[in-house]
């Protein structure tokens, strides 16, 4: 893991990108930067969207591939209150790293090791009743009290209790607080189209969910927290705030909804930048084809790059022909397939040599959103899929 600290004298945006070409990431060929400078100031930025409420910043898959640890902490000292995460190892490793404060983890499956995270301080949701067993035995394993999040399913059928279960979830959960084993610290929900803010589901979950809130209180619990909102519901629907909002993608300066606002008109700056050094680059005539089946055939003569980076490093193979690459002042794309390792990129007459440096995206190139549109998938993938073949630098990371 290599760490540029930024010592004040590092000002331009490039000064800074140059920077993260280290020993270890020029030997490697490719680097993802990721700046902890702007991942702390979109949190800000998603807090004062956020309005009174609390923010969670969610840190779940490595965060979004720009690293669990790394963010965890930015995303503190920028002043998240809570930190979420899917899995429970998720949570305990952040919980390891040092990082303090209130963490949530989701995603549980029986067997789930609840012991280690009650005994670490870490918040647990849960949707039913074999977790809320699951959760009582780790108390009595540990002798703590656990700090649950009831979950409700109000439309998107993934996990949460749905109305007919949620009555048997709270009665149980209702009695095991007046066994001292829980505390319901939170009750909440996740929207299935919180990014289409006209879409049906929204008005309807937004209805089950103010019902199961009030079933819950009916019977005695009484929450420190009420959380439904994503990214997309913390920018779109303000009434679906409460009192915390859980934002992924737009604190990695990425928009929820491209088509609706784009990250930069909502003051948020992308994270990751995906950089990488030409290995070779070769003249070739009219009629040359490049890379697995041909699908890329030089129409006159042209000059071709191969760049480190291949599907084994998450680009993916959807990008043929497409994918955007900046290379010495300007875009150009991937001729043909994507490889495990490499990907070719036509340069044309740019004048551009082994060792230049070329931005798939991020700061400066071109955008995780041109690539996902380039790929049919959305940003949110772009970014994830980066994998650990990739060295990360982090600028900006307090010592
Ligand atoms: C991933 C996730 C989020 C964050 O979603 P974004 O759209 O990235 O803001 C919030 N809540 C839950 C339950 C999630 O799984």
């Amino acid at each position: 893991m290599s760490v540029v600290r930024d010592t004040g004298l590092m000002t331009t945006a490039s000064e800074r990108m140059a920077a993260a070409w280290t020993r270890a990431a020029v030997a490697r060929g490719a680097v993802a930067v990721i700046d902890l400078d702007a991942y702390r100031s979109n949190i800000e930025r998603c807090r004062e969207i956020a309005g009174g409420a609390a923010t969670m910043a969610v840190v779940k898959a490595d965060a979004y591939g720009h690293g669990l640890v790394q963010c965890g902490r930015a995303a503190r000292e920028a002043g998240a209150e809570w930190l979420g995460v899917a899995l429970l190892e998720e949570a305990i490793r952040l919980r390891d790293a040092g990082v303090d404060g209130r963490i949530l983890a989701w995603l549980a499956t029986p067997g789930a090791d609840f012991a280690a995270c009650i005994s670490r301080d870490i918040d647990v949701s849960v949707s039913t009743l074999w977790a809320l067993d699951e959760v009582m035995a780790a108390v009595r394993e540990t002798g703590k009290q656990a700090r649950i999040h009831l979950k409700a399913d109000t439309g998107l059928s993934r996990s949460g209790a749905n109305a007919a279960d949620w009555p048997a979830l709270v009665e149980a959960a209702r009695a095991a607080e007046l066994d001292d084993t829980v505390t319901v610290v939170g009750l909440w929900s996740h929207f299935a189209a919180a990014d289409e803010p006209g879409h049906r589901s929204v008005a309807r979950q937004q209805l089950a969910f103010d019902q199961a809130v009030r079933h819950a209180e009916a019977a005695g619990i009484t929450p420190e927290v009420l959380h439904m909102a994503n990214s997309a519901a913390m920018i779109e629907l303000p009434d679906s705030h409460h009192t915390l909002v859980r934002v992924g993608i737009a604190a990695y300066g990425l928009s929820p909804n491209v088509a609706r606002s784009s990250a930069k008109d909502m003051g948020l700056q992308p994270v990751m930048s995906l950089r990488a050094r030409l290995a070779s680059t070769k003249t070739v005539p009219a009629g040359t084809g490049a890379s697995y089946g041909w699908d890329y055939m030089a129409t006159s003569d042209t000059t071709v790059g191969l760049v480190p980076l291949g599907y084994a490093d998450g680009l993916p193979r959807s990008a043929v022909n497409a994918g955007p690459v900046y290379s010495a002042g300007r875009t150009t794309h991937l001729a043909g397939r994507v490889c495990m390792d490499q990907i070719i990129v036509e340069l044309a007459d740019t004048g551009a040599k082994a060792g230049d440096e070329v931005v798939l995206f991020g700061a400066e190139g071109p955008s995780a959103d041109e690539w996902a549109a380039a790929c049919g998938t959305i940003n949110y993938e772009i970014v994830t899929r980066i994998g650990p073949r990739v060295p990360r630098v982090y600028l900006g990371e307090s010592s």
